[in-house]
């Protein structure tokens, strides 16, 4: 049998690590059994739903590059695979299950169990839940009931004794008491629409689903849906929970931590390839020894036996890494156009621009190695295109130097400059190393002011490259204007 899975978001809010993580794993497994990759859309929370959500989760995915091969966007031939438009269905079976006694009717108000909760909190019960008052009413109450269409909502039939059990493809055997199942919990809303448990079982039996892999957070729904795949008399696909993925202090991943949602990443400047690689890890070995992977080498390699079953630590500071090595995997052409956006909005270039278009490409060989997110690259980069306020006057000093003493480099510099051609790098470093020995100093020493004065940081791109895309004039004129600076501290 061809293996179908499913990503089967609620749209609530924005597409984030999590999520991913699981849409990912799916599609992996998908594609290295030779099966099929599915969207559905668990719309039905029509309170937390927004069209917004759909749009984000879309965007999310093509900027991503793994898409699936049915959904609603694409079609397929088990849609539809938004459940909003399947109503039906579930209403349909959720009367069969009444039909088989396996599900009823509960006629009971909010009024009531509002009550019935604060009884229970007032008695500190354990167990805080529905007590399953109309499963055991009387058929001429019930026809009253539906006779004067009182509204009702079908709930399920939790067996009162016993245990469920089910398996798990990473966890194994899974035995849950019927007694610590939630006491019957509801299928259908009084508004005739399905809760996640009734939408979820009916669509991935009818849409061919033969392997539910999730998050962990999904363990206790399943004893439900094993409940109601029996009495439906379907057979229940295989699990697998997949492992949890928590922040660096060990709890589960969340904003406290950083960066969740996908555009967030997007935004900062993290690459689509990165962010697969190292969401593909979390909770994944794949070979010894090796961290990159492409996204079908990964397909290639994938298997549940290499899913791990303790959870997952998500670090920034690696996927940062992972980001790093993709931007230098990247042609210089290709990073130029990808940094152009961040340029742009932050003042630097307008988007026409052929005469900064060359500049990017000419600094990029040297930009590459220090850029760990695209989205730093106005920071790294803004001293090619304008002068900057002028740093502490301290940073210009070498150390056991004073500032005379830098002015006196800088002056040499200068001079140096005024008759050497930017064009020949070697030819000026040899320049600058002979000075050095005539007035007897380090080069380090005499090029720290420098550095400065062209780049405003002790710390920054190659100085020789930097002066060479700056050309001449605006070099002198930038060391003048530090002097200047300097003379006046
Ligand atoms: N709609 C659920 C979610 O938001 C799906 C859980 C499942 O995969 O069964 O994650
Ligand atoms: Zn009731």
């Amino acid at each position: 049998m061809s293996v179908r899975v499913r990503y089967a978001p609620s749209p609530t809010g924005n597409q984030h690590i999590g999520g991913v993580r699981t849409a990912l794993i799916n599609y992996l497994f998908a594609k290295s059994q030779g099966g099929t990759f599915i969207l559905r859309l668990e719309d039905t929370d029509r309170t937390r739903y927004s069209q917004e959500y759909v749009q984000n989760l879309y965007e999310t995915f093509r900027w991503l590059g793994f898409y699936w091969d049915e959904g609603p966007d694409v079609g397929g031939s088990k849609g539809p695979y938004v459940q909003s438009e399947r109503i039906d269905l579930y209403r349909r079976y959720a009367e069969e299950l009444v039909f088989m006694d396996k599900a009823y009717y509960c006629f009971c108000d909010s009024e009531r169990l509002e009550k019935l909760r604060q009884e229970q909190v007032a008695q500190k019960k354990d167990e805080i839940g529905y007590d399953r008052h109309c499963r055991y009413i009387a058929e001429e109450e019930r026809a009253r009931n539906l006779a004067e269409a009182r509204p009702y909502v079908i709930r399920l039939k939790i067996p009162l004794h016993g245990i469920t059990v089910f398996h798990d493809a990473l966890l194994g055997q899974i035995e849950w008491k019927n007694e610590d199942i939630s006491p019957d919990p509801v299928l259908l809303k009084s508004d005739g629409f399905p809760t996640y448990h009734l939408a979820n079982v009916i669509d991935d039996h009818l849409m061919g689903i033969t392997h539910i892999m999730r998050a962990q957070e999904w363990i206790p729904s399943a004893p439900m849906h094993k409940i109601m795949y029996d009495a439906l008399g379907w057979e229940m696909p295989e699990l697998c929970h997949l492992p949890m993925v928590l922040g660096p202090d060990g709890h589960k991943l969340s904003k406290r931590h950083g960066a969740t949602a996908v555009n967030e990443f997007k935004k900062a400047g993290y690459l689509p390839e990165a962010l697969i690689n190292y969401i593909a890890l979390l909770g994944c070995s794949y070979e010894d020894g090796r961290d990159i992977y492409s996204l079908d080498e990964l397909v290639r390699l994938f298997r549940i036996d290499r899913l791990n079953k303790a959870p997952a630590v998500f670090d920034y500071q690696k996927l940062e890494w992972f980001n790093g090595q993709y931007i230098r995997m990247k042609s210089d052409k290709e990073l130029a156009e990808l940094i152009r956006p961040y340029l742009i909005s932050a003042g630097l270039r307008k988007e026409e621009d052929p005469q900064k278009d060359q500049m990017e490409l000419a600094a990029i060989p040297f930009i590459k190695e220090r850029l760990k997110l695209l989205g730093d690259s106005p920071a790294i980069m803004s001293y090619l295109y304008k002068r900057l306020d002028m740093p502490a006057a301290e940073e210009f000093v070498p150390k056991k130097a004073s500032i005379d003493e830098a002015i006196m480099y800088l002056e040499e510099c200068r001079s140096i400059l005024e008759s050497s051609n930017l064009d020949d790098l070697p030819a000026i470093e040899e320049k600058f190393r002979e000075r050095a020995t005539v007035i007897g100093k380090k080069l380090g020493d005499i090029l720290m002011p420098l550095r400065v004065a062209i780049t405003y940081s002790r710390v920054s791109p190659p100085l020789f490259e930097s002066m060479r895309i700056l050309g001449k004039d605006e070099c002198i004129k930038r060391i003048e204007a530090a002097v200047a600076y300097l003379r006046g501290a």
